[in-house]
């Protein structure tokens, strides 16, 4: 019998903080065209789990830009924001099984603790064993025991990590009641059928969290690539903080063949003529995820 391959399916998962800026256009490019490259689909969720962060003006615009920079998406587009009951179940698996504990303790409490790799606190384990007393939940946070994960990224290649050390026990559901990135992102993936994820090397740190959330659901791993993640002049990560410049509807071709050299793609010049759809057509054809570069290029964007 001849064993069938999975399917390619890949993703694209923008958080409407803000409009789309050069940074996720890198991203948005280079999770687009390894799918598209490889005969696969491109599904789009819109990450607005974090609803104080997020707009719908934002989520709009996204829309609409990732629309105008000719990025077709494959079925309907999925919002983190409508499917809390899908959360609410996968944490309630793990309030079963028992991988999930109550915490009472506050953001001042855990001011002392040790910064993980992304500057959040590393619980010091304090209502690990239960409660204290006449102290209520705030949040619900995962066991994450003696845990070493270990995984080839395609770009970043071996990364090991020890959750202990790296992260702590993590939160699943935030004190505010809304459910965590983490565990939104790893129900989202697995349900979609997601096979590759490609995204900013800005993730790279949650990474190990979510494959050891897959594993702690019974749910598959997907195969990861982080892309080099684009900074400014003086080296912080594009975003609408460090006030990346806002992407041109009007004028597409120069951005996109920005984020092609960006990826270490070559777009010949008499490409900057090229339609949007010419672009593509090129960019399809010649995508090689073997020469995206690890670490930003030289000469930072701005
Ligand atoms: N929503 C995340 C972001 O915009 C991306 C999550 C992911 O790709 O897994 O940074």
């Amino acid at each position: 019998m001849i064993a069938h391959p999975i399917p390619y399916r890949g993703r694209f998962a923008p958080s409407p903080t803000g409009p789309l800026h050069f940074g996720s256009l890198v991203a948005a490019t280079g999770s687009f065209l390894e799918a598209r490259s490889r005969g696969g689909e491109w599904l789009l969720r819109i990450e607005d789990v974090d609803a104080p962060r997020c707009s719908a003006a934002a989520a709009d615009d996204i829309l609409r830009t990732l629309d105008a920079f000719g990025f077709a998406w494959d079925g309907e587009v999925v919002w983190q924001s409508r499917r809390d009951a899908a959360y609410a179940a996968a944490l309630d698996r793990l309030r079963k099984a028992g991988r999930v504990f109550p915490c009472a303790c506050t953001r001042r409490e855990l001011a002392d603790s040790a910064i993980a790799p992304d500057g959040a606190a590393i619980y010091p384990g304090t209502c690990r064993d239960g409660l204290p007393p006449g102290r209520g939940a705030r949040a619900w946070r995962l066991r994450v025991g003696d845990a070493r994960i270990a995984f080839d990224d395609a770009i970043q290649g071996r990364i090991e990590s020890d959750l202990a050390r790296d992260a702590g026990d993590f939160v699943l559901l935030r004190a505010d009641g809304l459910h965590a990135y983490q565990l939104a992102v790893v129900v989202d993936d697995a349900e979609a059928g997601i096979t590759d994820v490609v995204r900013g090397a800005d993730l790279l740190t949650s990474t190990a969290r979510q494959i050891y959330l897959q594993q702690c659901l019974g749910l598959p791993t997907p195969a990861y690539a982080h892309l080099p993640v684009a900074v400014n002049t003086a080296g912080e990560k594009l975003s609408k903080q460090t006030r990346a410049h806002a992407l041109d509807v009007a004028q597409p071709v120069p951005d996109l063949s920005a984020a092609l050299a960006f990826l270490g793609q070559r777009p010949p010049p008499e490409l900057a003529a090229a339609t949007v759809p010419e672009l593509w057509r090129w960019a399809v054809a010649s995508w090689r995820l073997d020469r995206v570069p690890r670490g930003p290029a030289p000469g930072p964007v701005a």
